[in-house]
C-alpha cells in the first residue's frame, strides 16, 4: 500500500511515529479477531483496535443493536430531555461497579471524561467550601487524552511543551514508576517503588493539602509503555489521598471493561478511588463514547454548582443513543457470555507466552498484567521508535497488527482470544524479533 496524495493531512495526527505516513498501512473490514487490509489479508488483530475493542469485530449482538437504535431513535438531545436507553445504561453500569459509583456524566471520549472528572473535582471541594483547594497531581508518563485538561495532567513532556503557556496552572506530577529496576521482566505488579507514592507527601509539604484537589493516575499507564504499579502503589496512594482530603482519580479509559480480567483495575488492585473515567471497551469501540462515575456526594456537590449559580456541564453527544445502545449491547455480552472468566483463562498463557519472548535480539524488558503485554527493545542509536517501528510493519505485512510507542511493543488483543490466536500472534512476532536489525 502507498500513501494516496491528499491523505498526509488525514494521516497526520496518527505520526506519533513520523515514519507512519511513509506507509500506511490500510484496514478495509474487520470480524472477531481479525482485520483485513486493502489488499484482502487477515490480520490478527493484537491490539482491540486501539484497546477499545474487547468483544471481537462486527460482535453480530452490538451490530443488530447499534442498526436497531440508529432506524428507531438517530439522537437525542441530552439538555432537558433524556431517552431510555440513556437511564438503563447508567443504571447497568452502576450494578458493573458493585453500586459503589452512583452516578455517572456521559461524554463522546477518553480526553472528554478526563477533563469532565478533573471539573468535578475542583467543583466538589468548592461546593464543600474549599475554594483554594485547585491543585492538580498528576504522573509523569501518564497520558490523559489530548484535551487542555488531559494535557496539563498528562505526563509527557513532548505534548505539552507547545501549549505550556495555556495549560492549567498549579499542576504537578509525582514520579513514574518504571526503569527502577531495569529488565525486571515482571508478570503482574513487580515488587519494587511503593515508597514513591509517599512523593505525594513531599508535594503536600510543599503546596500544603487544603490547596490540593485531586490526584489522577492510570491505574496500569498504557499509552506510554505498559508501566505497572509497583505492589501495593496504588493502595498507599490511595492512603494517602484519604489522609489529606485529595481526590482519587484512576483514568480507567484502558483498563476498564474487562482488561485485567475484572471489570475495572480498582476490582484487580482492591484500591477504590472517588471518581473513575472510562471510555474505549464501553461500547466495544464502535460508537464514541466515555463515561465519569462518581460517588453520590461528589455528584451532588458537582451538580449543586458554585455559589449557588447553576452549573452547565455536558457535551452534544453525551448519551448518544447510538453509544448507549452499543453499550447496552456489550454489557449483555460481558454478562451473558462470561467475557471476564474467559480473560482470566486465557491470561496465565498470554503472559507466558509473552515472557517466551525474552532472550530474543533487542528484547531488554517484558511486563504483563491481565490480557496486557509490553515488550521494551533496546533502541538503535539516536533513533527511538524507529527499531519498534520496524517491527509494526513487518508484523502487520505478516498478518500481525501490534501496536508500538517509542520502542515498546504493546499487546492487548480483544478478550475473546483463544489459545491458538494466542500462538499464531506470538509465533509471528517472535520470527519478526528474530529478523530485527
Ligand atoms: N486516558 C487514557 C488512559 C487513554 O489511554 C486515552 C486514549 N488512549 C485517553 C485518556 C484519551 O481517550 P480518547 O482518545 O478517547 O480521547
Amino acid at each position: 500500500t502507498t500513501p494516496k496524495d491528499g491523505l498526509s493531512a488525514y494521516w497526520m495526527p496518527y505520526t506519533a511515529n513520523r515514519n507512519f505516513k511513509a506507509s500506511p498501512r490500510m484496514l478495509v473490514s474487520a470480524e472477531g479477531m481479525y482485520y483485513r487490509d486493502d489488499a484482502g489479508n487477515a490480520i490478527l488483530d493484537g491490539t482491540a483496535g486501539l484497546w477499545c475493542v474487547p468483544l471481537g469485530h462486527a460482535q453480530p449482538k452490538i451490530v443488530s443493536a447499534v442498526q436497531k437504535s440508529v432506524a428507531t431513535l438517530d439522537y437525542a438531545p441530552s439538555f432537558q430531555l433524556g431517552h431510555p436507553s440513556a437511564f438503563e445504561l447508567a443504571e447497568r453500569l452502576k450494578k458493573y461497579t458493585g453500586g459503589r459509583f452512583s452516578n455517572v456524566f456521559y461524554t463522546g471520549s477518553g480526553s472528554e471524561a478526563v477533563d469532565t472528572a478533573l471539573k468535578i473535582a475542583l467543583a466538589y471541594h468548592r461546593a464543600r467550601g474549599n475554594a483554594t483547594r485547585t491543585r492538580l497531581i498528576g504522573r509523569e508518563r501518564g497520558y490523559h487524552g489530548v484535551g487542555f485538561g488531559g494535557m496539563s495532567v498528562g505526563g509527557i513532556g513532548g505534548n505539552r511543551k507547545t501549549f505550556n503557556s495555556a495549560l492549567l496552572q498549579g499542576v504537578d506530577h509525582l514520579p513514574h514508576t518504571h526503569n527502577l529496576e531495569k529488565n525486571a521482566f515482571t508478570k503482574g505488579e513487580p515488587e519494587y517503588g511503593t515508597h514513591l507514592a509517599d512523593e505525594l507527601e513531599r508535594l503536600v509539604a510543599l503546596h500544603d493539602a487544603s490547596n490540593i484537589a485531586a490526584v489522577i493516575v492510570e491505574p496500569v499507564a498504557g499509552s506510554t509503555g505498559v508501566l505497572i504499579p509497583p505492589k501495593g502503589y496504588l493502595k498507599r496512594l490511595r492512603e494517602l489521598c484519604t489522609k489529606h482530603g485529595i481526590l482519587l482519580i484512576f483514568d480507567e479509559v484502558i483498563t476498564g471493561f474487562g482488561r485485567l480480567g475484572t471489570p475495572f483495575a480498582s476490582d484487580y488492585f482492591d484500591v477504590e478511588p472517588d471518581i473513575f473515567t472510562t471510555a474505549k471497551g464501553l461500547t466495544n469501540g464502535v460508537v464514541p463514547m466515555g463515561a465519569v462515575f462518581v460517588k453520590p456526594e461528589i455528584h451532588d456537590a458537582f451538580m449543586s454548582g458554585p455559589d449557588g449559580i447553576e452549573l452547565f456541564h455536558g457535551y452534544t453527544y453525551s448519551g448518544h443513543p447510538l453509544a448507549c445502545a452499543a453499550g447496552l449491547a456489550s454489557l449483555d455480552i460481558f454478562e451473558q457470555e462470561g467475557i471476564l472468566e474467559q480473560a482470566q483463562s486465557v491470561a496465565g498463557y498470554f503472559q507466558e507466552a509473552a515472557h517466551a519472548l525474552r532472550g530474543l535480539p533487542h528484547v531488554i524488558d517484558i511486563r504483563t498484567i491481565g490480557l496486557i503485554a509490553g515488550i521494551e527493545l533496546e533502541s538503535r542509536p539516536g533513533k527511538v521508535g524507529a527499531r519498534a517501528y520496524e517491527a509494526f510493519t513487518r508484523a502487520f505485512d505478516d498478518g500481525a497488527l501490534i501496536r508500538v510507542t517509542g520502542d515498546i511493543i504493546a499487546l492487548s488483543p480483544p478478550l475473546i482470544i483463544n489459545k491458538q490466536q494466542i500462538d499464531e500472534l506470538f509465533g509471528k512476532l517472535s520470527a519478526v524479533l528474530k529478523n530485527l536489525a
